[in-house]
């Protein structure tokens, strides 16, 4: 019998013991590993361990796709009407809304969100993304197409069948819901992996599935390292379809597990290094403060980060003065606190390495620090809010992916300069612009290599919005009706209904 762990929250903002199954959820039922390897989850702010889960390993993914591929044969898939898939989407989506509170402590616990923040914004865009779906669950078919007279012709849209999906830690039940949304709407089995950093929170939706009334098999949640369960879920051959978000490093692994197996469909939805561009005429006092969210928010482990700052000569000084002011009042707490100027950890103490090891590398490589570049508090994984300037493009600091609360800034003169530094880079997956020039936010909009543009604000994802990147950022789209596509075989299908031979 797998074990429980019950947390005791105790905090002002949210007082209750909370149960968390920490075995594998295959089948409807929370399981043993086969051969339970467990992986300690640490609490970020703390840096303490809270408590282990299992591990699952090529044994337990095979046992998981297993029960997807006969639930898919059986009870779900062709078998089932998008109208009762709607109505165990909206089902699950109404238990996760009546346990919202305890889903975003979690959220906190795991993956040292802010509760608050976890509830109004993770929660309740997972929340919408779960309602949006459903609501294409019945609405999901192909075309009659016009060919010629003796012939009807028609495309179905039919679900792929089993579908692996795998999450990272920084928006963990947010992104579970981009997964699940779409995937079961269309009539897909998901065997899902959390990230080994956060699995908490997708062991409690795991209930909640089971408590909506999906058939098992449906959905499984499988805990475990990368290098193992996440590995032999992308090289199963009877997965058709998997869908990714994280790093680069593991989306070209998918990429190259799917060519050299069952040349199965991919979305992969990668990294960033995103800029943020602040025009003389911009809204200086909104720039600033969304600029600040947008690289300090969740401690910058946000794909989307706004993460190379480029400002024009003539707001420079007081855009910076603002925001290293801004950046100097962030304190280290708990995600539990009230206080809006409070930054999060981040996720575990080999992020934290990485972070400062890429402070040491900016250094190193002659960046000036503005402002931050140290630990913060004297617990946890906290680290100063930190901005180099006199960067060069060739710099590590500029070109890569940081994941952390580390923003680069650059001075720039005019629009066509800014365009070229901001399309430099090998990623494409946001882009943020302040100006109150429209005619220029139509030509930037263009210009920017960008899966999307945001215009005087920092990037959110919204659910009925596609959101996906260019270039190194990934393929394909989730969120919107677009991420439907990507769970989907069309079939075409020629009736005869006259032509003799
Ligand atoms: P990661 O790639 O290390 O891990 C992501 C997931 O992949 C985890 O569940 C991990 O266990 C799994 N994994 C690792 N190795 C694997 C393998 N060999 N086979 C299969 N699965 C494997 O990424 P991370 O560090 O958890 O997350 C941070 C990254 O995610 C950043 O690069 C960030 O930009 C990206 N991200 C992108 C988006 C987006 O929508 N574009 C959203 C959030 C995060």
């Amino acid at each position: 019998m797998p074990q429980t762990y019950t947390h005791h929250f105790d905090t002002p903002l949210f007082k209750k013991d909370v149960v968390i199954n920490t075995g594998l959820f295959i089948n409807n039922e929370f399981v043993d590993a086969a051969d339970p390897t467990p992986i300690e989850v640490v609490d970020p702010t703390t840096g303490k361990v809270v408590t282990s889960v299992q591990g699952a390993t090529k044994a337990d993914v095979d046992r998981a796709v297993e029960a997807a591929q006969k639930a898919y044969s059986t009870v779900w898939g062709l078998k089932t009407p998008g109208t009762e898939r709607a109505r165990l989407l909206n089902k699950l989506a109404d238990l996760w809304e009546a346990h919202m509170d305890e889903l975003a402590a979690i959220e906190a616990l795991d993956g040292g969100k802010q509760f608050l923040q976890a509830k109004t914004f993770d929660l309740t865009n997972g929340l919408n993304t779960l309602r949006y779906y459903a609501g294409f669950a019945d609405k999901v078919f192909g075309k009659t197409i016009e060919t010629d007279p003796t012939k009807f012709v028609y495309t179905l849209h039919e679900p792929i069948g089993v579908v692996g999906a795998i999450i990272p830690w920084n928006f963990p039940l947010m992104i579970m819901a981009w997964k699940l949304g779409p995937a079961l709407a269309t009539g897909n089995c998901v065997v899902l992996k959390p990230s080994e950093v956060t699995p908490l929170g997708a062991l409690k939706v795991a209930e909640l599935v089971r408590l909506a009334g999906f058939p098992p098999g449906v959905v499984s949640v499988l805990p475990g390292l990368g290098r193992s369960a996440g590995q032999a879920l992308i090289e199963h051959g009877a997965v058709g379809k998997v869908s990714f978000t994280g790093s680069v490093a593991t989306g070209r692994r998918i990429l190259a597990a799917s060519g050299a197996g069952n040349l199965k469909r991919v979305t992969l939805e990668l990294g960033g290094k995103s800029p943020n561009i602040v025009f003389d005429d911009a809204d200086v006092e909104q720039a600033i403060k969304w600029t600040a969210m947008g690289i300090f928010g969740h401690a910058g482990q946000m794909c989307s980060a706004s993460s190379r700052i480029y400002v024009q000569e003539g707001v420079y000084d007081v855009f910076m003065q603002h925001m290293v002011a801004f950046a100097k009042s962030m304190t280290a707490g708990s995600g539990f606190d009230q206080d809006m100027t409070k930054i999060d950890p981040v996720a575990s103490q080999a992020q934290y390495d990485r972070v400062l090891g890429y402070i040491q590398s900016g250094q190193k490589e002659g960046a000036t620090v503005l402002t931050g570049g140290a630990p913060l508090g004297n617990t946890g994984f906290f680290l100063q809010p930190t901005l180099f300037g006199d960067v060069r493009a060739d710099m590590q600091i500029v070109r890569e992916e940081i994941f952390g609360p580390v923003g680069v800034v650059v001075k720039f003169k005019d629009e066509a300069e800014v365009v070229k530094l901001a399309n430099s880079s090998e990623y494409g997956l946001v882009a943020c612009v302040y100006t109150q020039d429209l005619a220029r936010t139509t030509r930037l909009a263009r210009e920017l290599e960008a899966g999307s543009v945001y215009v005087n604000q920092m990037a959110i994802p919204d659910w009925r919005v596609p959101f996906g990147g260019y270039k190194l950022s990934g393929i394909g789209k989730d969120l919107g009706e677009y991420a439907l596509e990507g769970f989907t075989n069309v079939k075409a299908v020629h009736v005869n209904i006259g032509q003799r031979l």
